[in-house]
């Protein structure tokens, strides 16, 4: 993945003829606050900073959003105590952790978090409350190189925000499996055969998600492989897979888009000539509605890309069965066959016995 994601980015939002595009310039060497520096190395760093613990001690993770929780479960096969942070169905991109979130991190060894300017809050709160042997491990920052960020209309550059959701891309969520595994290897040795078996079962469903998202993709003509959705959610996923992102409504502020950007996206509907248009389970939106209304086209609603399908517990509630959901729905709704994508075998390799708050 190189540097001309960020062109097309920009060239889709220009299309919207959106108000605010934010800017389209490169990025390499800047984080949010402006500072240069190798990001991806210090990232990648910070990871691989934690302590080993004491042979037959049980290693204690703290994770964000569901995702990342279900991608460690699967590595970590119950050898290690697993808390998600960021309760399923609230909005990740400005959650706040409550002080008692405090407690949880003074007993974590490692924080596994998406990183790309995701959970601040959540970060501040561990930068006072982990124990110095932990590391903060902040996936996304550590296996992205700062010129592969997007930005767009909803994560515009001058917010200092890059979109954070490369775990919707299996090509990505693979690297942080890698990543995952070499952390706990490292942090509790004692269990790496396990650690290492897992991560290789679970890289090799991974590359069925992935093969299969090819061929159902495949099944659409080029031109049909268009998404127009409220969140910003499969940036990343688009570039990698031939998809072309029309544009998503949800402004950076996380408020409805101005009637005049409505209007707007009204007339680019009718333009693209899509079959459906797709909204956010987390993220109800009106406006989606009245623009699906106002031109003819299917208005899905149910993608999701951080709330797990079902209840903790429940053989969906995983990683593997979110991106099925999500491929099968935007495929079916567009007119592909997504057979390849509904036939494949999601369950977990491992035990989940991580904590998922609710
Ligand atoms: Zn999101």
């Amino acid at each position: 993945m190189t540097s001309p994601r960020n062109t097309l980015s920009c060239v889709a939002g220009a299309i919207l003829a959106l108000a605010i595009i934010g800017g389209c310039s490169s990025t390499s060497g800047n984080d949010a606050t402006g500072q240069t520096g190798d990001i991806q190395g210090k990232a990648l760093a910070e990871c691989l900073s934690g302590q080993t613990i004491p042979a037959g001690s049980t290693l204690n993770i703290a994770t964000t959003v569901a995702p990342i929780t279900s991608i460690v479960a699967n590595i970590a096969g119950g050898l290690a105590k697993i808390t998600g942070i960021v309760p399923e169905g609230t909005n990740s991109h400005t959650f706040e952790p409550s002080p008692s979130v405090a407690a949880t991190l003074a007993a974590t060894d490692v924080v596994f978090a998406n990183g790309l300017v995701l959970e601040e809050p959540t970060k501040e709160l561990a930068a006072t409350n982990l124990p110095k042997s932990a590391a903060l491990c902040q996936l996304g920052t550590a296996v992205l190189p700062v010129e592969d960020y997007i930005y767009d209309f909803s994560f515009p550059v001058d917010g200092g925000k890059p979109n954070p959701h490369l775990w919707t891309d299996p090509k990505l969520a693979a690297r942080y499996v890698t990543l995952i595994r070499d952390v706990l290897v490292k942090m509790d040795p004692a269990n790496a055969v396990s650690y290492t078996s897992n991560a290789a079962a679970y890289t090799a469903k991974i590359d069925e998600l992935d093969a299969a998202v090819v061929t159902a993709s495949a099944t659409l003509p080029a031109d049909d492989r268009k998404l127009l959705t409220y969140h910003d959610a499969y940036a990343y996923f688009a570039n990698d897979y031939g998809w072309q992102i029309l544009g998503a409504i949800q402004p950076s502020d996380f408020a409805e888009p101005t009637p005049r950007e409505v209007a707007d996206l009204i007339a680019q509907v009718k333009s693209s000539k899509v079959r459906a248009i797709f909204g956010s389970e987390v993220f109800p939106s009106a406006v989606l509605q009245q623009i699906g209304r106002e031109t003819g086209v299917t208005y899905v609603d149910v993608l999701r890309d951080d709330d797990l399908l079902g209840e903790p517990g429940d053989a969906k509630h995983s990683y593997l069965g979110l991106m099925q959901f999500d491929y099968v729905t935007m495929i079916e709704a567009l007119g592909g066959d997504a057979t390849a994508l509904s036939g494949l075998d999601i369950a977990d390799v491992a035990p989940d016995n991580a904590k998922y708050p609710q």
